[in-house]
């Protein structure tokens, strides 16, 4: 029988995290205080973040340990599996070797327990009592109240407000772990309800959550904010998955010629990638590297690199990214976890070196591509991760019109059984593809901040 499942035994769990910024060529652009537009340092994150959190933020050590507490909770799913999609690759008929690996299988059903576990972690350890957040689809905000539940935190979550209504059940998984759950924009915060004042129908978005999170962690003395993607330590702690992955291709005595993974934020990208792309940068292989954005927010795609501010409230440092404009609210994709206006400040300096592709692709298309994969393959993926599906069904169509068997290696950054209804409504025909709303991003770039480029 050909082997199908990768797996590694507990102790095989990588004992570091992989920090890309030790191999970058160039330095990363430093974040800038909003006020000022000077460069921060580590004492004005200070009020949002324990100051190991802000540590690992600015670190360009290659490998940072993991806490023994951490691997302990990892240990729960981790090492996750590699697999072969035979199945797939069969239904394709493409000559192209198919892998993927799955996150699915954390208790909350993705990517984001690997972070959520440490930022809980070291929050606790630093003497915080309660953490606020954000959360899109409701993935983070389940992790983080997983991960508060188990270090003794409390939890509070903004949820946009589009997927509190399209997710309840992810709202019910929140609260069973203990966590407190409110749609935003809310009326309990300055942010939320200057929001309300002027669009009071707004769906919410990720960018408006965060600044509801923030404004309640800054404001209170026994409260720090975590963010579920793209700050640096949130794509370091991420890189367990493409660590494991590396160990797990040379189990299949394979290398990828293609690495995909879906962006938000960057955050289940960069954990599959940065091992790979940090083998490139040092000369030991090489790579290519696709980022899969949806069509309705596309920030890689459409957005210049250039200073922004993370949330609509303007509370956040100014990062240098590629965005969208923080004012720019995207449609109501079921991508939840997909609709943010910015992207890493890490991920969008890579493609700014040109380690790396990005494509967006439709919303039909990629659930046309979960529903080809769930049938081959048998598991139900995410709404975000079937961005990842669509280019990996692409690129082994390619494979098979050009005749040439390459690798394909996607990151299957979480399972869709909370998404049950998204796809009830693509099968029953209405969901729709959004044009490229050309008009809204550029109103939203006009108001960029000018600030000196770094
Ligand atoms: C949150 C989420 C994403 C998008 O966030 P990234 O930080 O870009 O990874 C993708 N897939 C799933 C399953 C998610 O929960």
């Amino acid at each position: 029988m050909e082997t199908t499942k990768y797996l590694l035994a507990e102790d095989h769990l990588p004992k570091n995290w992989y920090n890309v910024a030790a191999d970058l060529p160039v330095p990363l652009a430093p974040s800038l205080h909003p006020a000022t537009g000077q460069p921060i340092g580590p004492a004005d994150l200070a009020p949002l973040f324990p100051m190991s959190l802000i540590e690992q933020e600015v670190s360009t050590e290659r490998y940072i340990p993991i806490p023994q507490e951490v691997l302990e909770v990892y240990q729960l799913w981790r090492p996750s599996p590699l697999i072969r999609a035979r199945r797939l690759e069969k239904a394709l008929g493409t000559p192209a070797r198919i892998y993927y690996k799955y996150e699915g299988v954390s208790p909350v059903g993705s990517h984001k327990a690997n972070t959520a576990v440490p930022q809980a972690f070291y929050n606790k350890a630093a003497g915080v009592k309660r953490l606020t957040t954000e959360t899109g689809a409701g993935q983070w905000g389940s992790a983080l109240s997983m991960s508060s539940a188990f270090f003794g935190l409390e939890c509070k979550v903004f949820m946009v407000k589009v997927s509190y209504l399209q997710k309840p059940y992810r709202r019910g998984l929140m609260e069973s772990f203990g966590g407190t759950v409110v749609a935003s924009p809310s009326t309990e915060t300055a942010c939320g309800r200057a929001v309300l004042a002027e669009h009071p129908d707004s769906p919410g978005s990720l960018g408006i959550a965060i600044s509801e999170a923030v404004e309640i962690a800054a404001q209170s003395a026994d409260t720090k904010y975590a963010l579920g993607s793209v700050l640096n330590h949130v794509l370091l702690h991420q890189t367990v998955i493409g660590l494991e992955t590396l160990e797990q291709m040379q189990m299949a005595n394979d290398y990828p010629d293609v690495v995909i993974a879906c962006t938000g934020g960057g955050s289940n990208f960069a954990g599959l990638a940065f091992p790979f792309i940090g083998q490139k940068l040092r000369g030991e292989a090489n790579v290519r590297v696709i980022a899969v954005e949806p069509s309705a927010c596309p920030s890689l795609t459409k957005g210049p690199f250039a200073y922004d501010f993370g949330d609509t409230g303007h509370l956040t440092p100014l990062v240098k990214m590629n965005t969208l404009g923080s004012t720019f609210v995207p449609a109501g994709i079921h991508a939840g976890g997909l609709r943010y206006h910015g992207m890493a400040p890490m991920v969008s300096h890579l493609l700014n070196l040109k380690q790396m592709e990005a494509v967006a692709v439709n919303q039909l298309e990629t659930f046309a591509a979960g529903i080809t994969f769930t049938r081959a393959e048998g598991i139900l993926p995410a709404p975000e991760a079937n961005h990842a599906i669509a280019v990996a069904i692409r690129e082994a169509l390619r494979c098979k019109e050009e005749g040439v068997s390459q690798s394909i290696l996607f990151n299957l950054s979480g399972h869709g059984n909370f998404d049950l209804q998204a796809y009830m409504d693509y099968q029953m025909g209405k969901l729709h593809d959004y044009e490229y709303p050309a008009e809204e991003i550029a109103m939203a770039l006009a108001g960029l901040p000018s600030v000196k480029d770094f």
